[in-house]
């Protein structure tokens, strides 16, 4: 680490007052932690009957964001998320979080703390505490890491290797909201328009910016042994879909009718004169769960939806790896899933 840089960059309150503001900002009370921030390492209880899981992620401005047109908070309320679906989606409960961090000189230590409070906010609902993390100076861009870690009942974690022939494919949520928004901002921010997005618009920017972690979806497939295999839907359902057959040496049919569409998305996407299938097939960053499950299990998932207010939608089934990965067009007509994300939307 290059100290003398970094305090070059936070000049009026020097890396260790930051790291001192972060830690009152966000104290840690877990009884499972030992020591916290301020050692070489934490130290951690370790609980029997219980495996760890532990996701890093990596954002870099210009690469993953542009604070052009979302706050330090906004920012750090996706990383945040972004680090708990991990978990969500091998049905455990996050336990831990490690922040590191290169920041430029131009940032001001309030930026920081902002970010935190972002990170903080998305992780509140599921008491995740900060352990830990790195502090340096960046001659450019922002550099974010952050690394979380949960737990899960030992060999009962849901993996993307796992899903059977004859399951069904489910998803939470709606798909696509997130890429429309993202969308939205990107115009808005190029555009330099200044007048308050529409109610859709918003509605639809905010799935950009505050999406939720499906945690307690997870946790209960896990607690009730209901599905074979899971993922959480970052790149795109397509590619994520493709990622579950990958690993777990089968094909699937997805139905293009049954995709789970917000009014929004309708809506805005028929404005722009763009299919809202596509969008929900290819946009990335919804953060919502994808599940597979054996068809005598349907009721029990939809009890889950029922008890969590989250939608659960069968949206296709697992077929033979031979089969491939078709979409089933609403013309009844099968296509091969596409597999790459590309920008969808028209307006600039
Ligand atoms: P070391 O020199 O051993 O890497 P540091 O001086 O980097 O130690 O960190 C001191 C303590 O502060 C450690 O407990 C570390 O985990 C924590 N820490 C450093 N940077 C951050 C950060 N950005 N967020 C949270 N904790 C941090
Ligand atoms: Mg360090």
């Amino acid at each position: 680490m290059n100290r003398s840089s970094t305090r070059d960059s936070l000049n009026t309150i020097g890396e260790f007052g930051l790291i001192r503001s972060l830690k009152r900002q966000w104290p840690a009370s877990s009884p499972g932690i030992v020591t916290g921030i301020g050692d070489d390492a934490a130290i951690l209880k370790a609980r029997q009957g219980q495996q760890l899981l532990i996701s890093t992620d990596v954002l870099i401005e210009g690469v993953h964001f542009d604070l052009d047109y979302q706050t330090p908070k906004d920012l750090g309320w996706r990383a945040g998320v972004a680090n708990l679906s991990d978990i969500a989606a091998m049905g455990g409960t996050p336990l831990y979080l490690l922040v590191s961090m290169a920041i430029p000189v131009r940032v001001p230590p309030r930026h920081v703390r902002e970010l935190y409070r972002g990170i903080q906010a998305a992780c509140h609902p599921f008491n995740v505490e900060l352990i830990g993390g790195d502090t340096s100076s960046s001659p450019s861009q922002i550099f974010l890491s952050l690394t979380i870690v949960g737990s899960v009942r030992a060999n009962r974690a849901l993996t993307r290797n796992n899903a059977e022939i004859g399951d069904r494919i489910y998803v939470t949520g709606t798909l696509g909201d997130a890429n429309a928004g993202l969308h939205i901002l990107e115009t808005r921010s190029i555009s330099h328009r200044r007048s308050r997005p529409s109610a859709v618009e918003t509605f639809l920017i905010r799935r950009h910016l505050r999406p939720t972690p499906r945690i307690h979806v997870g946790q209960l497939l896990v607690d009730r042994k209901l599905a074979h295999a899971a993922i959480d839907l970052s790149d795109g359902l397509s590619s994520d879909v493709g990622h579950v057959c990958d690993e777990s040496r089968v094909g699937a049919e997805i139905r293009a009718t049954a995709l789970p569409l917000s009014s929004q998305l309708c809506a805005f996407a028929k404005r722009d004169k763009t299919d809202p299938m596509t969008v929900a097939l290819q946009g990335g960053e919804d953060y919502e769960l994808l599940f597979t499950a054996p068809a005598n299990r349907h009721q029990k998932v939809l009890h889950v939806s029922e008890q969590t207010k989250v939608p659960i939608t069968c949206i296709g089934e697992i077929k033979p790896k031979t089969f491939g990965r078709q979409l089933v067009l609403p013309s009844g007509r099968k296509h091969k899933l596409p597999n790459e994300s590309f920008r969808h939307f028209n307006s600039r």
